[in-house]
């Protein structure tokens, strides 16, 4: 039986990319070929990477800004130093907003390029909510934000005006909610947690904003290369790039961004009406903050937790066991988790009530 999969990714992805994904690696595209032994130089390929970037700046509402999009390996760990790499000047500064284990990872590795400047941090409180007030030095080379805080469960729901390049980790939530995404000039997402199989980062760049740092790159971590050789500067991951593609074209049939945020939003406000009113439950981070991706809660009584345990396992939830800097459950909620799978999840939180 399909389980309700709430895990943070890898994750859930749409039952029609699983099956078009396995049909592609049998016989792809009636070609006699899988997926898996094709060349990233075929003319199908090529035509599959080529609409996943445009579909990318298609439903991000980007197409025609002078935005590129790029499908990268290494993962979104990658970007915490490419980032610096390709906007920090020699001798400059960068300005980061530290709100969780991903956005201190990222600061981490900007420390390694030149002076960073952390404008805020919420660590003190177990990064339970988003810091709000702070200044943007005028004079940093950019501002990097997290817009949704995997391990915590907080996402911004703001972004700040900084008049200065902006670059926000949106591994977590993009495609899942209606923002401006011309308010920034660099968003980068492993494509493991909403669009796509482990295996790629989509970057998607302002072009204007490179080439200024002074600094040498080295080609495989030089944007410029990447989009220079369309998104083919050394062998892309080929399935993890097809299997995103599908996920986006099941994204732009289904309605795109809006309805995903709509369902989205459906979800989380299920579940967290849920944590609210049952006795048993309270949350970790502050409602204002809460995100729509990754609800993150605990039990009252620890002591029951094994009971509790039996009864989402039984009900053919996975996933849900919090992250160590938690603890408790943590509900991954992406694009494609269905609503039934939260309402699986609220009858269960009930009649564990009930029986306690
Ligand atoms: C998972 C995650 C990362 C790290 O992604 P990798 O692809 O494993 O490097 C970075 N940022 C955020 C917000 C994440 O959720």
């Amino acid at each position: 039986m399909k389980k309700h999969n709430y895990s943070a990714g890898p994750c859930i992805l749409p039952q029609e990319v699983f099956e078009k994904s396995a049909q592609a690696i049998l016989d792809f595209n009636g070609s006699g070929l899988s997926i898996l032994e094709i060349s990233h130089r075929s003319k199908d390929f090529i035509a599959v990477m080529d609409e996943a970037r445009a579909l990318v700046l298609e439903l991000l509402g980007l197409t025609g800004k002078g935005y590129q999009a790029l499908f990268l390996s290494s993962g979104a760990s990658m970007e915490f130093l490419m980032v610096p790499y390709n906007l920090m000047k020699e001798n400059g500064k960068a300005a980061y907003l530290d709100t969780g284990t991903w956005a201190n990872n990222a600061i981490k590795e900007a420390k390694l390029f030149g002076q960073t400047e952390v404008v805020a941090s919420s660590k003190d409180a177990n990064y339970n909510f988003i810091p709000k007030d702070y200044t943007i030095l005028a004079d940093a080379d950019y501002f990097h934000c997290t817009s949704n805080n995997t391990i915590f469960g907080t996402q911004m729901k703001s972004f700040p005006k900084t008049g200065i390049p902006m670059v926000c980790d949106m591994s977590s939530d993009i495609f899942s909610r209606v923002l401006d995404f011309s308010q920034f000039d660099l968003i980068y997402a492993g494509a493991q947690k909403n669009m796509g199989p482990a295996g790629t980062t989509l970057v998607v760049v302002k072009e204007e904003i490179l080439g200024h740092t002074g600094r040498t790159i080295p080609s495989i971590l030089d944007y410029q290369k990447h989009i220079k050789a369309d998104s083919m500067y050394n062998t892309p991951p080929v399935f993890p790039v097809y299997a995103s593609l599908l996920t986006l074209q099941w994204i732009k049939n289904n309605g795109g961004i809006a309805a995903m945020e709509k369902i989205n939003n459906a979800k989380a406000e299920l579940l967290y009406n849920e944590i609210d009113r049952n006795p048993l439950f309270r949350g970790t981070a502050q409602v204002e903050d809460r995100s729509a991706m990754n609800a993150t809660f605990l039990l009252n009584d620890e002591s029951k937790a094994a009971e509790f345990d039996q009864m989402w396992k039984a009900a053919g939830i996975s996933g849900i066991a919090g992250h160590r800097s938690v603890g408790g459950y943590r509900a991954s909620m992406y694009n494609a988790l269905p609503l039934e799978s939260v309402q699986v999840l609220v009858e269960v939180m009930r009649a564990f009530e009930q029986k306690a």
